[in-house]
């Protein structure tokens, strides 16, 4: 008899990282490994994942653990940053032995090149020591990455704050590491991935929950939108969704409401229950085309041959996800590596289309339906987008890169 590998992960306390981290935790079980997780207290209680003291199985095998993340229960955890500080403060004093594998698995390989690649460019004098853009050309961390524009950095988005931290902690921290798993296939970012050996690709993972009392989602999924999609024609409906941090100002809410109404085809659209303040329908909205929900199985919702096109963020998980089903995107990037994403998606995949903003940033309901009927009407960008949902499949496959990759870093680890 073998070891049996065992696993603590540690996903950031947010959906994007949660869910791959429980696929990926998935995947290890089946492979015959065992797997705790480590949720904050906070994010445990909201995914609404039944803990008993001490840790809880849940259906799927997975032992879950709780720490606290050093925050009051009433404070705010909009801000990221001060969550990711005060985790760092507390946590690592209750777990010392197993820190250094925090974040190892969520990111794109982009995102892991980018990191690598931060003392390069700050020797060629490209960001300051705050992180700060000193150049306005586009930059390529390596041939067959796209052209980037360096005020799209990560760390430009979110603040100084979290720039000290990937340059003082998180380089180092990963440089612990044997390997750096990305949530990506060799086909999607084959120069990202070429910038270091220890980048392995092992998704995209795209395990779908059937099971949704026990989603770790934090807000209930609507699942009437799957019947409501079965009675629309193939290939019809724009599914909107901006993942789950993203917020618009409330003008540019209503104006995609309204641009809604003026596309011919019907919408299924998401629309968070934590902006309601934010979030008012204009009184001319109409709506009757479409579906408004809180949250849906966005895979399952992705997977359905009523969806057209995907207005989305960008975020790495509904990028691959989108990908993974071949559905061409009309992208509305937020923040953080999402402008990446677009670029992968406008630039280098050609899978779909960008928004173009006025002078103050703002999107006008003209060029999201304009935008909208180009997609519909451009065959090159559906062709593309199921090539490349074949191609990415195929990763995952028997004998796929991906798949190889997983077998032979749990046998590694075994
Ligand atoms: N998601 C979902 N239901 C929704 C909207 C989003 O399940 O109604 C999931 C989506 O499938 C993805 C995740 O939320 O896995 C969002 O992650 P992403 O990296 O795209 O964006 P983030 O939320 O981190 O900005």
């Amino acid at each position: 008899m073998g070891i049996i590998p065992h696993f603590l992960v540690i996903p950031f306390p947010v959906l994007g990282h949660i869910n791959p981290i429980t696929q990926f935790s998935n995947v290890l079980i089946k492979h015959g490994c065992k797997v705790t997780f480590l949720h904050t207290e906070f994010s445990h209680k909201r995914a609404q994942i039944s803990a008993k003291d001490g840790g809880s199985k849940d259906h799927n095998n997975i032992n879950y653990v709780t720490l606290p993340d050093g925050l009051d229960h009433e404070d705010d955890r909009s801000d990221l940053v001060k969550v990711l500080l005060s985790m760092i403060k507390t946590m690592p004093s209750l777990l010392p032995k197993l820190i250094e594998d925090i974040n190892a698995l969520d990111s794109s390989a982009t995102t892991m090149a980018s990191v690598h690649s931060l003392p390069k460019l700050m020797e060629d004098g490209i960001i300051d020591s705050d992180g700060n853009t000193t150049k306005k050309q586009k930059i390529q961390f390596s041939p067959l990455m796209p052209m980037m524009d360096p005020t799209h950095f990560a760390w430009g988005s979110i603040g100084k704050v979290f720039f000290d931290h990937l340059y003082q902690q998180e380089i180092q921290l990963l440089n612990l590491a044997e390997w750096w798993l990305c949530n990506t296939a060799y086909d999607l970012e084959p120069g990202a991935l070429s910038v270091s050996p220890r980048f392995l690709p092992i998704g995209p993972l795209m395990e779908i929950d059937n099971n949704n009392n026990k989603s770790s989602s934090f807000w209930k999924e609507d699942t009437t939108c799957l019947e409501w999609l079965d009675q629309q024609q193939p290939q019809s409906v724009v599914y909107v969704s901006f993942g789950s941090l993203a917020v618009m100002e409330s003008n540019q809410f209503k104006e995609l409401a309204l641009a809604l109404d003026l596309i011919d085809n019907p919408f299924l659209w998401v629309v968070r229950p934590d902006n309601k303040d934010n979030y008012k329908y204009p009184d001319e909205f109409h709506g009757r085309k479409g579906k408004i929900v809180v949250w849906v199985s966005q895979k399952k919702v992705l997977n359905h041959p009523a969806i057209a096109c995907f207005i989305s963020h960008c975020g790495w998980n509904s990028t691959i996800e989108g990908v993974y089903s071949g559905v061409p995107f009309l992208c509305w990037p937020f923040f953080s590596d999402q402008f990446w994403d677009e670029s992968y998606i406008c630039d280098v995949w050609k899978v779909g289309l960008g928004l173009n903003k006025d002078e103050n940033g703002f999107i006008s309901k003209e060029e999201i339906r304009k935008k909208v009927e180009k997609l519909f009407g451009d065959e090159g960008i559906r062709e593309r987008s199921l090539k490349l949902k074949q191609v990415t499949r195929n990763n995952l496959a028997e004998g796929g890169k991906s798949k190889k990759n997983l077998e032979n870093f749990v046998n590694w680890a075994k």
